[in-house]
């Protein structure tokens, strides 16, 4: 028999267009249903806003874990983004004598790549908005869900500032402080644990340094991630394609407010990192040291990710992790492959059926949360643990006689 809802796509919104909610916009796209991907912020890709990004975690890790979901889009996603990918097959650990150390991650074949979080983001948002099926509302802050309903209220902070959606589905991937995840917790009965550790971090830049020809190179060997490990505190680079690299210094709250002059900042480099600092520049390291943000670092587990057939969270909505394994936003990307895959599973159609509903959601959504929440909390402790392997476990001589024997 059929009715008039035969013949309606199924809608979803997607509540963030950072990296997760991004690609997860364009599986819902391939699937043949109508998407609708919010974003609190002005569209990066705009001159304007481009100018005010100030190191905030310039670039990341992707490892295979994310390529996998890049791959798996079946748009060769993997591929656009390698192009400006820098592979790293090792970190290069720095002694306080300025002595360097090599450390293989694997094989000689394997390694992680080094890719601009801005250009990942925006590409994927550039392929996005060529989907027919794909609306991107800009400046959109989800403030309440009626989940039930499927009825979203957004602020848009011009003209008439309040509007109202509505969705048969909708997915949060807004981030660690997401109001999807609130909205769900006044729904659902979820279990909720949170973690700040005291550390903070600071981005700064390392230039490129001419060669003997005049030409840009890279101050430092740019296939591998640097670690400047000291035990409570460490400094890591990680090249960008431009041939600079990103230096984030990790450090307890306190440390950074104790170094509150040019003087105190400066000794503590020439002590600690002395072979960073002509590298960055005196100059350079102290206005960015005062002047770039200092993010902290957070750790979220929960579950379950879903309510009923309703509501779903992906990404750091579901399981931000403190940055040292490197598998934040790789993670996030797995998220969008599983539970695709798990629609795939239970048959889950691009047209509501004849009662309005979308048949072999609910249950698509159980095994998701179930399978998905082990598996995130695994790689939250993970991360949490390779913050004591990157800053002290990696000097140990135990540990070098470890990876001794792996090289060999
Ligand atoms: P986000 O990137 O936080 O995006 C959420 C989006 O939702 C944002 O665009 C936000 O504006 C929007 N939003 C929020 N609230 C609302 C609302 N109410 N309404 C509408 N939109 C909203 N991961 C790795 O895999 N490899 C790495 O090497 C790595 N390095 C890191 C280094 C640092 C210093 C840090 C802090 C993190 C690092 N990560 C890394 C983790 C990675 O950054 C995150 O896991 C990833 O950004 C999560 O992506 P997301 O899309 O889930 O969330």
């Amino acid at each position: 028999m059929s009715t008039s809802n035969d013949s309606k796509p199924c809608r979803v919104a997607v509540v963030g267009a950072g990296l997760v909610g991004t690609l997860n916009a364009i599986y819902f796209a391939q699937r043949g249903w109508h998407v609708d991907l919010f974003e609190l912020r002005k569209d990066m890709r705009l001159p304007e806003v481009k100018a005010t990004q100030r190191g905030k975690s310039i670039n990341l890790a992707l490892s295979e874990r994310g390529l996998s979901a890049l791959r798996n889009s079946g748009l060769d996603l993997d591929n656009l983004i390698l192009e400006a990918a820098v592979p790293l097959h090792a970190r290069m650990v720095h002694t306080t004598a300025g002595l360097q150390m090599s450390q293989a991650y694997g094989k000689k074949d394997q390694h992680i790549n080094a890719v601009d979080r801005a250009r990942l983001n925006e590409e994927l948002l550039t392929i996005a908005e060529e989907f027919s099926n794909i609306n991107i509302h800009f400046e959109h802050n989800l403030m309440k869900a009626d989940l039930d309903k499927g009825e979203l209220q957004f602020f848009t902070g011009t003209g008439n500032p309040e509007k109202t959606y509505h969705t048969d589905f909708l997915v949060g991937a807004d981030g660690a402080y997401s109001r999807t995840r609130t909205q769900l917790m006044r729904r659902i009965r979820m279990y909720y644990e949170q973690e700040y550790i005291d550390t903070a971090y600071c981005e700064l830049t390392m230039l490129p340094i001419k060669n003997k020809n005049g030409e840009d190179e890279f101050a430092l060997d740019p296939h591998h991630l640097h670690i400047w490990p000291r035990h409570t505190f460490m400094l890591i680079a990680l090249p960008n394609p431009d041939k600079t690299f990103t230096c984030t210094l990790f450090m307890p709250f306190g440390m950074f407010d104790e170094l509150n002059t040019k003087e105190l900042v400066l000794d503590f480099f020439k002590r600690e990192f002395k072979d960073s600092v002509p590298l960055i520049g005196e100059e350079k390291l102290v206005e960015e040291y005062f002047n770039n943000p200092r993010g902290s670092l957070i750790t979220i587990k929960c579950k379950p990710y879903h309510y009923q057939d309703r509501a779903v969270i992906i990404g750091d909505a579901a399981h931000a992790m403190v940055p040292f394994y490197g598998q934040g936003m790789n993670c996030g990307f797995q998220d969008v492959q599983v539970l695709h895959s798990i629609l795939d599973k239970h048959g889950v159609k691009a047209k509501l059926s004849a009662d309005g509903k979308i048949h072999g959601l609910h249950q698509a959504m159980e095994e998701y949360s179930k399978e998905r929440s082990e598996d995130a909390h695994a790689i939250c402790d993970l991360a949490m643990y390779n913050h004591y392997e990157m800053r002290s476990a990696v000097t140990s001589p135990l540990y070098l006689a470890r990876k001794k024997l792996e090289a060999v």
